[in-house]
């Protein structure tokens, strides 16, 4: 029989998912001899044995992987044959080239669970339960390479049984850095919010009793500490939204299954898939009619709710979940809008007074990480924030960066991009870049992923914006070229990048704001875009934001900008405007003072909704367009007039979306009765038409280009599907990106990339 030797190099996520192992495993059933090995770029194996064994091993390395794993490619050349009759598992090559990304956050796995249940099992009930195949990653790590060393494990001796498993190949927990028993590993313990203990000898169970008492239990999580109480008690949200000073958002709520799941949101497949996939999301969701409320609607006027759901992704969270035997609001544990909570200590001081009760241990979080949330637009899943579970994975691109680049992101919902070789990191969401304590945990974090992937980088991107934060920490850094990014075309180019589109394409970036080239605040805009550079094939007409920030949180104020607009400054009554200073914001207008022009579509959406929804003021930023959308009639087909203007020769801008006609007849038709539902599906519906009609007519002129959809009004399912039938095919929009500005920092790293390649 022949015989030879395979040598094969397998890239992308794996090590420290239980690769090693699973190959071993499969080497042994196959009957192939040789060994394998962690190297700098991944796992390398040499194989030996017959012709057909070698196949055989070859295609089911290429077919099949640990669940955890992400194989990117598996080459191989041949290796004439050696006399060996075992398969080992030898120790890792070293070298200064690190390019293995750090695995992400893995969800408790089957087998996990399976022990954690049962009463004969030495890990029975224990908290932290892990193996290679789930576990804490990326939030217990501080170092690279990923070793038991360089995570908040290090302290916790291993027991000679975890000892055993973690040094047997055979073994699950082979290698597996955060492995860990109630003998040797980290400790539950249940505190009052004065910092007591509380005597107990079962935490979870004391802690589940609290939640079916009404009470509202800060619960350390993987990435930071969640806020739990009982989902289907009015009164427990109610106290838990007080006591957070958060009245309105949407709260997540953790299920202990799917079956669960089903009887609070109509599910479709995909959905059902990212709830039992291993980076657990939230999944973003109709909430069906026996849901319990997760957010008042707008004056009782929200009929089809979006409800955020997730199943438990830690043992922590799976005990919690069947003692309480409730759906559990989990939202993250902060204070209004300062990040997640993350240490013992803060969590005491910070939540003290929102939390009656306090589950915690002595596993630090080093690094936080919050919930991912995912959303299904158009039959595909999008994140909608990138973190747990998905961060640190690479987006893989197929031209090299030449130099390292550090891409400092946007302001709000900020994330960062490093990007190396042929590999984009993205950062965890971060958040607002506003509050002291979130500055801190953008910088660390940036720390932290420069060391990951064991780069300096010497090139920075940043936004137009000269005041936001990520912008100063970018031209503060000496030593470094800087290169500034357009907030749209960065948008665009995320889209881009996600689908490996070299351009040009019409890209078509909807959002809320974003520093324009001349200096002015944009947001509706269709580009003609490349790497390189841009031009503006059309926006939307200006609206002042009287009072500018203000407006936003005022959309009454907007509104009535957009209603004089429309009807040359005698628009009929609304009832919003009862009690609020009109004169003065009339006044701003007229003298055009703190009174930004702004192009953004998520203020049309601001203004509509504030007018037909009766909702002159915003708890947070875009509830009222949030709240514009779940409203619309989904069987409305009809639609507005809406005007587009040509510019003269020489503009920078071709097209101008004109809306007042929009609007006056949107006035018209809420003025004979017709419904904000419907009302607000015929707007949605024009946005779609006008939308589409300039992409083909950019098509008309430039050829077939892809069109690509990004900016936060593509979170809106409704928008993004409408737009997309509108035109047909070859469009494109985010999905492993936010279209939102946590998606920013991957198009600047692009942009950036083709810029300095031409300079
Ligand atoms: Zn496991
Ligand atoms: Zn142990
Ligand atoms: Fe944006």
């Amino acid at each position: 029989m022949a015989h030879g030797g395979l040598h094969i190099e397998v890239r992308g996520t794996v090590q420290g998912v239980g690769y090693r192992p699973w190959v071993y495993q499969l080497a042994q059933r196959i009957g192939v001899a040789g060994r394998v090995w962690n190297d700098s770029r991944g796992v390398s194996i040499d194989a030996y044995g017959t012709r057909e064994a070698l196949d055989g091993f070859l295609a089911q390395l290429q077919a099949g992987s640990p669940p955890a794993a992400s194989v990117r490619s598996v080459t191989c050349s041949e290796l004439s044959d050696a006399d060996l009759d075992a398969f080992t598992i030898a120790g890792s090559a070293t070298s200064s080239e690190r390019r293995v990304s750090i695995p992400a956050d893995l969800a408790t796995c089957d087998d996990c669970l399976r022990e954690l249940l049962d009463p004969d099992d030495r890990r029975y009930r224990y908290p932290f339960i892990n193996c290679t195949n789930c576990g804490p990653r990326y939030s217990i790590v501080y170092g690279s390479p990923y070793d038991r060393a360089k995570t908040s494990m290090a302290r916790f001796t291993m027991c000679d049984a975890c000892r055993r498993e973690y040094e047997s190949p055979s073994d699950r927990r082979f290698h597996a850095q955060p492995n860990a028993c109630p003998d040797c590993g980290p400790r539950l313990v249940a505190m009052t919010p004065q910092g007591n203990h509380v005597e107990t000898d079962d935490p979870i169970r004391f802690a589940a009793r609290a939640l079916r008492a009404g009470l509202i239990v800060a619960v350390k999580g993987l990435g930071g500490f969640h806020l739990a109480c009982d989902a289907t008690s009015p009164q427990a949200v109610q106290r838990l939204r007080e006591r957070k000073h958060r009245e309105t958002k949407p709260l997540a709520i953790m299920v202990p299954d799917l079956a669960e799941a089903e009887t609070l949101a109509e599910l479709n497949d995909e959905e059902r898939a990212l709830l039992v996939s291993i980076e657990r999301p939230i999944v973003l969701a109709k909430a069906s009619n026996s849901a319990p409320a997760p957010a008042p609607g707008a004056g009782g006027l929200s009929e089809a709710t979006l409800i955020g759901l997730f199943l438990p992704y830690t043992p922590l969270h799976h005990l919690l979940l069947r003692d309480a035997g409730m759906p559990l609001v989990m939202t993250s544990g902060n204070f209004s809008d300062e990040p997640m909570v993350t240490t013992n200590d803060d969590a005491l001081h910070q939540l003290g007074e929102v939390a009656d009760l306090f589950l915690m241990h002595d596993r630090d979080i080093v690094t936080r990480v919050d919930d991912s949330v995912v959303r299904v637009i158009a039959g595909a899943p999008t994140l909608i924030r990138r973190a747990r579970g998905y961060v640190p994975h690479a987006i893989e691109t197929r031209r090299e960066f030449a130099e390292p680049i550090l891409a400092c992101g946007a302001h709000l919902k900020n994330t960062f991009c490093i990007a190396s070789g042929t590999a984009a990191f993205l950062g965890p969401h971060i958040g607002d870049l506003e509050s002291v304590a979130t500055l801190h945990a953008y910088e660390s974090a940036i720390e932290r992923m420069k060391e990951f992937i064991g780069v300096s980088p010497k090139l920075l991107v940043h936004d137009l914006h000269p005041d936001y934060f990520s912008t100063r920490y970018a031209l503060a850094e000496s030593g470094v070229r800087t290169i500034g990014v357009q907030h749209h075309h960065a948008h665009v180019a995320s889209v881009m990048a996600e689908h490996g589109l070299d351009g040009p394409v019409i890209g078509i970036a909807y959002d809320g704001t974003g520093f324009g080239t001349d200096g002015t605040s944009w947001g509706g805009e269709i580009l003609i875009a490349r790497y390189a550079g841009f031009e503006r094939f059309a926006t939307f007409r200006a609206i002042p934001l009287a009072g500018g920030d203000l407006a936003i949180r005022q959309p009454w104020r907007i509104a009535l900008a957009l209603l004089d607009d429309a009807f040359d400054g005698e628009p009929p009554p609304f009832e919003i405007f009862a009690r609020k200073d009109v004169e003065t914001v009339r006044r701003m207008i007229a003298r055009n003072f703190n009174s930004m022009p702004a192009r953004g579509v998520g203020r049309y959406f601001d203004a509509f909704g504030a007018l037909f929804l009766n909702m002159p003021d915003a708890h947070y930023e875009g509830e009222v367009a949030f709240q514009w959308n779940l409203i619309a009639d989904p069987s409305c087909g009809a639609d507005f007039p809406v005007r587009v203007s040509e510019a003269q020769a020489g503009k920078p801008v071709l097209h101008e979306i004109d809306l007042r006609p929009t609007m006056r007849a949107a006035v018209d038709a809420y003025l004979h009765g017709v419904s904000p539902a419907t009302i607000s599906a015929r707007f949605h519906n024009t946005i779609a038409a006008v939308t589409a009609k300039l992409a083909l007519e950019a098509r008309a002129m430039h050829g077939e280009l892809p069109v690509v959809l990004s900016g936060g009004c593509f979170q809106n399912a409704r928008l993004a599907e409408s737009v997309i039938d509108a035109i047909g095919g070859n469009v494109f929009m985010n999905r492993g990106v936010p279209p939102g500005d946590g998606g920013i920092a991957l198009g600047q790293a692009f942009i950036a990339r083709e810029i300095a390649a031409c300079a």
